[in-house]
Formats: C-alpha cells, structure tokens, sequence
C-alpha cells in the first residue's frame, strides 16, 4: 500500500490545494493530509476547524484521510506510514524553501522522499493568506474555495 502525506497549514483550504490534493491521490492508495497545528503562528482557524473543512471538501475524492499533527513532518510521516511527502510549487520563491526542506528531511530520514507537484495554471497566484486577505475587505472570494469553505470564511470577518 503505497501512502503519501500531504502537510500544510490550510488555513482555509483553497482550489489550489484541492487540485493537488485530486492529483497526488490518484498516485496513492492512500493520502494522509496533516494540519499543521503550529503554536508559534496564530491561525485564523483552529486545527479542528481546518481539519473539518479540509474532511468536508475531501469527502467524494477516495483514500484521502484528513488529521492534524505538531512537531517534525519526518515524525508525522513515519506514524502515517508514508515514505512519501507532497508539496505543490506555485513559484520559484516557494522552491528555495521547499528545497531546503526536502534536503533536511532526507537527512533526517533518508527512506522518506518528497514528491513536488507544479501548481496548475489557474491557481498559481493562489495562497490561503491571499483568501484571507481578500476576505478581510469583504471581497468575493468564490472563485478561490469552495462554497462550505466561503461560509466558513464569511463567519470569521
Ligand atoms: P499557503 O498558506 O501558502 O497556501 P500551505 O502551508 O497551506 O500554504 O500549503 C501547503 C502546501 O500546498 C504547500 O506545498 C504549498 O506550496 C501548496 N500550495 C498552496 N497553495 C497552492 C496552489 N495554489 N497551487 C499549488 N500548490 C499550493
């Protein structure tokens, strides 16, 4: 059974997300979306909320299991039983990043490899902090989340 992760803060979910979570579980038996529940950062939604929406937007796509995690992703994917870990790339300011994640954890793990996929065209300006941006000053947000997700939105501002 061959299981990937797929971490982030989600704080909310996007279109942009959906599409690589659709893409990576095509790949996967099973794919493990982990919420990144950071104390250091104050998200606008709690772990539960974005593990709810994230199980709610998930729910027609098979062999995706939503939860939350603290502490190392190297930790998070060896107790999910992955020896693979999904990160989308929308620009190069993500790659030096992501990259020097990715060389970190295959020290810290070298069975664990990550698997980057190149955001599809139409989200690749997208990012959560921009929803939330953009929802702050009461913008339409619809063509970026999901209906359930806009709701949700809606109730914070
Ligand atoms: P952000 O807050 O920037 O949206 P997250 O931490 O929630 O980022 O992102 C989790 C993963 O999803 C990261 O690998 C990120 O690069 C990827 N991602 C986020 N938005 C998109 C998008 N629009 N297209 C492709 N990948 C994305």
């Amino acid at each position: 059974m061959r299981t990937a992760v797929y971490p982030g803060s989600f704080d909310p979910v996007t279109n942009g997300h959906i599409d690589i979570i659709r893409r990576a579980s095509s790949m996967v038996d099973r794919l493990v979306i982990g919420v990144l529940n950071n104390s250091a950062k104050s998200p606008l939604f709690s772990a539960e909320e974005r593990v709810n929406m994230l199980e709610e937007v998930t729910k027609d796509i098979p062999g995706v299991e939503v939860t939350y995690f603290t502490g190392l992703l190297v930790d998070f994917a060896q107790s999910s039983n992955a020896r693979i870990i999904v990160r989308g790339l929308r620009a190069v300011s993500d790659f030096e990043y992501e990259l020097q994640w990715a060389q970190a954890n295959r020290l810290l793990n070298p069975a664990l490899d990550t698997l980057f996929l190149i955001t599809d065209q139409n989200y690749s300006y997208l990012s959560s902090s921009t929803v939330r941006e953009l929802a702050k000053y009461h913008a339409d947000i619809s063509k970026f989340v999901p209906p359930y997700v806009e709701q949700k939105v809606l109730e914070k501002y």
